[in-house]
């Protein structure tokens, strides 16, 4: 492939992708812009491969690593739950961590270009930033993905003195990159990038250590920007047009959703990176009997009762959360829906921004479940609508309709906005037991006086609920 031809391939593939971000915006377009992402992700690798810098004898190795990576990618995707989603995430941008780190070491000790003057520093400080930037990627990542999978515990872990050993690191990297570009041998030079990357691999536990469960939504958002600019200088250092470009929409994309839910979430973001927050309980087991000590009297109720509830209402909402996906309950509530629609209630849907373990997380569920968009409604349409509800039927959500981010100042999501289901006439929480939810609080909702507790598997309840219903 000549060189034109792979610069109209890779302006292509940059288009795809603006096309794509734009499609995902919206869950209406969100297929046609993962389609779009596919094309431009194809078209890349192909006019990469294909194209002038990699000589044919390369092609044979490149083609056997994409064999084995995407073997690894495929079987990964089929494997994963929907639930674990945003582990495999946060795994990922693991890996673009690392191959910006193992790419500025080779860029480093490749002599194949001799870069003189001021081209040789500029390349010095793209591949310094670049692994630097990779390293806290990578690190980071790992810590979040062992956070997200309950591996590692939710607590935030603070340091005495944590943000003045920040910034002695921060100093320590600035006079070291000043060493490596001023090393006359590459050994010199070596050592200042060894100790840069072992200072920045711990930079990023400590960072991501230092958040506690609750803002674990913003760093996941966060760690997917940094992918992107660790992408983005990757390409800096291989003199890759389309790795910039797109490593640059990834790490814009990602800083302007990560501001977007600390905005949802009442958090600063600078806060949120400074850490501390969330330092609850850690988050604890779902089912885990001594999760959380119920601090009250709750009332139960039957499946057939709820039935009895909803077929006498007028409007219901209905608010998933993390427990819907795991029952996998969404089939069945559009199912209840339908039955309920059919018989001429309002029934329409509030989606917190975080509800679930990944932004998007219950629209997704929701659109694969054929549920309407036009029912599908955003926490800030929907929360004023709760008194003149007639029942708000909660499943598998715990965090994002807790009372307390309003009325204790000292809870751990104090401040956080949650959807206010316990103002409509009558709350139905559907979970298994009284355990916590992510956060590891108690939900003083659970002992309202019209709050009512469906326990048990989500599905296995709604299905119940269903049936009463047809009855
Ligand atoms: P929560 O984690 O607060 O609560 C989920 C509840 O679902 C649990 O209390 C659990 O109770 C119940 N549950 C689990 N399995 C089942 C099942 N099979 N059937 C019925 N119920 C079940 O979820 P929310 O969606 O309310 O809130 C999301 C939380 O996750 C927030 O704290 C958010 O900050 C955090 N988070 C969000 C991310 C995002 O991007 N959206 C990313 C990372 C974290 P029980 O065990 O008793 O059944």
């Amino acid at each position: 492939m000549s060189q034109s031809l792979a610069t109209v391939a890779y302006l292509g593939a940059a288009i795809l992708f603006i096309l794509s971000l734009g499609g995902l915006s919206n869950p209406e377009t969100s297929r046609r812009g993962n389609l779009f992402g596919m094309v431009g992700m194809a078209l890349a690798v192909l006019a990469a491969v294909f194209g002038p810098r990699v000589s044919s004898g390369g092609i044979a190795w490149i083609v056997v690593a994409l064999v084995i990576g995407g073997g690894i990618g495929l079987y990964a995707a089929k494997v994963v739950k929907m639930t674990q989603m945003p582990e495999l995430v946060a795994l990922m941008h693991s890996l673009v961590g690392l191959a910006a780190c193992l790419v500025g070491f080779a860029s480093y000790v490749d002599t194949s270009i001799q870069y003189q003057g001021a081209e040789k520093v500029i390349h010095e400080v793209e591949i310094y930033v670049g692994i630097l930037i990779g390293a806290v990627t990578f690190s980071g990542s790992l810590v979040a993905f062992g956070k997200l999978n309950g591996k590692i515990g939710g607590k935030p872990l603070l340091l005495p003195g944590r943000h003045w050993l920040n910034l002695a690191a921060l100093l320590i990297v600035v006079w070291f990159g000043r060493q490596f570009i001023h090393a006359d041998t590459v050994g010199v030079g070596m050592l200042s990038l060894l100790v840069m990357t072992v200072i920045a691999l711990l930079f990023g536990v400590h960072m991501v250590m230092a958040i506690g469960g609750a803002d674990m939504p913003v760093v996941v958002s966060m760690l997917n920007s940094y992918s992107g600019w660790a992408a983005a200088a990757t390409g800096f250092m291989l003199s890759n047009d389309l790795l910039i470009v797109t490593g640059a929409l990834v790490g814009s994309s990602g800083a302007i959703l990560s501001y977007i839910m600390c905005q949802a979430m009442n958090r600063n973001f600078i806060s949120v990176i400074a850490g501390g927050f969330g330092s609850g309980a850690p988050a604890k087991k779902s089912g885990d009997a001594a999760a959380a000590e119920p601090q009250g009297e709750v009332t139960p109720i039957t499946a057939a009762d709820t039935a009895e509830l909803l077929r006498d209402a007028k409007s219901v909402v209905i608010v998933p959360g993390y427990g819907m996906a795991v029952a996998q309950a969404q089939h069945t509530v559009n199912e209840i829906t339908r039955t309920l629609r059919a018989k001429g209630v309002n029934v329409r849907f509030a989606i917190h921004p975080v509800a679930g373990r990944m932004p998007g997380h219950m629209n997704v569920l929701l659109a694969e479940a054929k549920v309407p968009y036009d029912i599908v409604m955003e926490m800030d349409e929907i929360n004023e609508d709760f008194p003149d509800t007639d029942v708000a039927m909660v499943i598998g959500a715990n965090d994002i309709v807790n009372p307390a981010a309003q009325d204790d100042p000292t809870s751990p999501i104090a401040g956080m906005p949650v959807l206010e289901v316990w103002k409509a006439r009558h709350s139905v929480v559907m979970k298994r037991s009284m355990a916590s939810g992510y956060a590891g609080v108690d939900n003083p909702l659970f002992y309202k006086e019209n709050n009512r507790m469906l326990f048990g598997d989500a599905k296995k309840m709604l299905d119940e609920v269903l049936a009463a219903l047809k009855a």
